[in-house]
């Protein structure tokens, strides 16, 4: 079983949740959230690295009519054609490979562009994650590759928000754990996240951190409530600090439990 663990808003206590959930159920832990990824600082151990790539184009003049095809076949603009001169924008190419495809001449080459690598961390979990390259507009095709490496049972730490990426994570996985915390923000938030996981039919379940908050949201949820965390203050030093919350554990091992019964 595959389970991502998502929220909308940022800083609810996802990743406090997916990291426990793999070190107390020995799961494999993938940290899908490339542009900032953070699951690592629980987890320290040998590690390797392997660069990632995608393909963009490049123009060779000498060959190029300057005919504008290669332009118009873009859909992302990622190509302007002047009267003897062409310009290639690699950060809006989605590397499909139509202009290369469509120029009459010959003149578009693939040429490789770095976005990130991908990190694998031998420690008390077996952890992988990716980490985007510094003005890289993408994220997707990183993901991908972290994802590629995944197995039938994970643990999957997915970026925030309701967008493409938070798509992109949970799509292979067989359940969604939704992180929400007792404020009138982040179920606003959750609300969008619950209405994305119906939209594309991805069964899922809502943990609240920080239980105990005035603000009620269990009463809110038209969803199954998987587990509360006690809204203390011992865990947001454990937090701050890189460690599990080991007197948890019964906490998390019940989580899990009740996503497999679902
Ligand atoms: S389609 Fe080919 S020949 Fe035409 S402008 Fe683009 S690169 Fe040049
Ligand atoms: S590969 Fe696709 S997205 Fe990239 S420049 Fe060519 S047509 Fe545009």
């Amino acid at each position: 079983m595959r389970v991502a663990v998502a929220s909308g808003k940022g800083g609810t206590g996802k990743t406090t949740v997916a990291v426990n959930l793999a070190y107390f159920n020995g799961i494999d832990l993938f940290d899908l959230d490339v542009e900032e990824p953070n699951c690592h600082i629980f987890f320290r151990g040998e590690s390797r690295e392997e660069a990632v790539f995608r393909k963009v184009p490049k123009i060779e003049e000498d060959k190029c009519n300057f005919c504008g095809i290669c332009r118009d076949v873009c859909e992302f603009n990622a190509i302007v054609v002047l009267k003897d001169k062409a310009y290639t924008f690699p950060e809006l190419c989605h590397s499909c490979g139509a202009c290369s495809y469509f120029c009459p001449k010959g003149a578009i080459v693939e040429v490789n562009k770095r976005i990130g690598k991908v990190v694998e961390v031998r420690s008390n979990v077996r952890l992988t994650y990716g980490v985007l390259e510094i003005g890289e507009a993408q994220p997707t095709p990183l993901m991908r590759a972290v994802k590629r490496r995944m197995g039938r049972k994970a643990i999957i730490d997915c970026p925030p928000g309701a967008s493409c990426p938070l798509v992109e994570s949970v799509l292979d996985a067989d359940f969604c754990i939704l992180v929400c915390e007792p404020t009138p923000f982040s179920y606003h938030d959750l609300k969008l996240v619950m209405e994305v996981m119906r939209k594309i039919g991805k069964p899922f379940g809502v943990v609240i951190n920080k239980y105990g908050l005035p603000f009620d949201i269990e009463s809110k949820v038209d969803a199954p409530i998987l587990g509360r965390i006690p809204f203390k203050r011992e865990i947001a030093e454990k937090y701050s600090k890189g460690e599990l919350l080991t007197e948890y554990e019964e906490v998390f091992g019940e989580i899990y439990d009740r996503v497999r019964e679902l």
